[in-house]
């Protein structure tokens, strides 16, 4: 059993482990503390050779003490994707997608909520809830139904139609609510005593980072203990992020890597762009709202610790740009063509590289992941049939095709 408790990212003070209540009362978000020292002498790189290719291969560092209380659905290893064709066009050295479409639920989110539920599971607790552009509502649902617990989901009106229908599929408690996901989550703070959930939204509990964290961890053994110059991510609430530095500063402190930390580029859609804005505040100061930014999981108009990530970004020397729904429509199609379907957020990964070596920006020394954190299809519109050539016979066949 690993010795657990929390640490605030913001003030440093050691805080005993918890299920809830995430933030220190000087403001900062708590993030759970291993004991590294401990488990650099005892938890060998060379232990996970034989292990199965699941997250939970770094049991170690995920903060479930009781095996039993494990949830798992398959998640995480997901493959690694070279493109070999594009390096030879682009200016930089490597380029990589970590395809996280690949998990249970269909995004990367199953990551987060396999050890959010796991922990609800140790807990004793019974009853979850989340507000969520999707994706988290419907890992929770599958999570929580896997477990034997109860899920409600609140998700905005506007959200993909198949990412909802997925909710009840699941057995959650499902609610449309006509507003953000920053409402969503009011309507959970303003019922959780009366109901007994526990909010699972982000950074509200320790889990859901700690199951992004396994990101970094998979991505620095997939690229044999090193990581690369550059991660390109989809940026929303921002777990992923906190998530994947913690791995960085965690596989440095077990001694498993050394170099710098990855450049860290938070992309967005124009619009609803909190991180580009806190990097680089605009002249003419808006509020930050959602703009026409579509639903996805990327709009997140007050990520719940914007600071931290902005203090991230910054130290690791990365950026953050917004990315017009033209750009991001014209990268999906560019994916698609190369046999790869994408979410509008994994999409403005590569619409965001390509601007970035546009820019200058990357150097043709680095090295690049792009994270596609969901595929196309979770995006499709019910009951639009494409417009394409109808056919009942060979004969129409060759009297249409060219
Ligand atoms: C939630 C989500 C994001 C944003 O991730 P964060 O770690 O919360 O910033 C990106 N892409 C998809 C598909 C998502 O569901």
């Amino acid at each position: 059993m690993n010795q657990l408790g929390l640490y605030c990212s913001r003030c440093s003070a050691r805080l005993p482990f918890r299920y809830q209540d995430m933030k220190c009362t000087c403001g900062g978000t708590l993030l759970v503390d291993y004991d590294l020292e401990h488990l650099s002498r005892t938890f060998k790189k060379e232990a996970l050779q034989n292990r199965y290719p699941s997250m939970w291969r770094y049991k170690e560092l995920l903060p479930v003490s009781n095996p039993d209380c494990i949830i798992t659905l398959g998640e995480g290893w997901t493959p690694l994707l070279r493109m070999q064709k594009w390096e030879q066009k682009l200016p930089i050295r490597q380029l990589w997608i970590k395809r996280e479409e690949q998990n249970p639920t269909g995004s990367f989110k199953s990551r987060g909520f396999s050890v959010a539920v796991s922990l609800l599971k140790e807990s004793g607790a019974t009853k979850a809830a989340v507000p969520s552009n999707g994706n988290a509502a419907g890992a929770l649902a599958a999570y929580a139904s896997r477990a034997g617990l109860t899920s409600t989901v609140f998700i905005p009106l506007d959200c993909p139609p198949l990412i909802v229908e997925e909710c009840p599929l699941y057995g959650a408690e499902t609610y449309l609510v006509d507003g953000l996901i920053h409402d969503a989550a009011a309507i959970i703070e303003a019922g959780k005593q009366e109901q007994g959930w526990v909010n699972v939204g982000t950074l509200k509990e320790p889990g859901r980072v700690e199951g992004k964290k396994t990101m970094g961890l998979e991505l620095a053994e997939q690229l044999g203990w090193t990581f690369p110059d550059v991660i390109i991510y989809p940026t929303g609430g921002g777990s992923g992020i906190i998530g994947m530095w913690k791995a960085y500063h965690e596989l440095k402190a077990l001694g498993w890597i050394d170099g710098p930390m990855p450049r860290f580029v938070c992309v967005q859609e124009a619009g609803c762009q909190p991180i580009v804005d806190g990097l680089s505040p605009p002249a003419v100061r808006e509020q930050t709202g959602t703009g026409e930014a579509n639903p996805t999981g990327m709009r997140v108009p007050h990520p719940p610790d914007l600071p931290l990530i902005l203090s991230i970004v910054k130290q690791s020397g990365g950026t953050a740009l917004a990315l017009s729904k033209e750009q991001i429509a014209e990268a999906t199609r560019s994916l698609g063509a190369q046999g790869i379907s994408s979410s509008p957020e994994g999409s403005a990964t590569w619409a965001g590289m390509l601007a970035l070596c546009d820019s200058g920006w990357l150097r043709p020394t680095d090295s690049v992941v792009l994270f596609n954190t969901s595929h196309a299809m979770k995006y499709a519109k019910l009951g639009t049939t494409p417009s394409l050539p109808t056919i009942k016979s060979y004969a129409d066949y060759k009297s249409l095709s060219r």
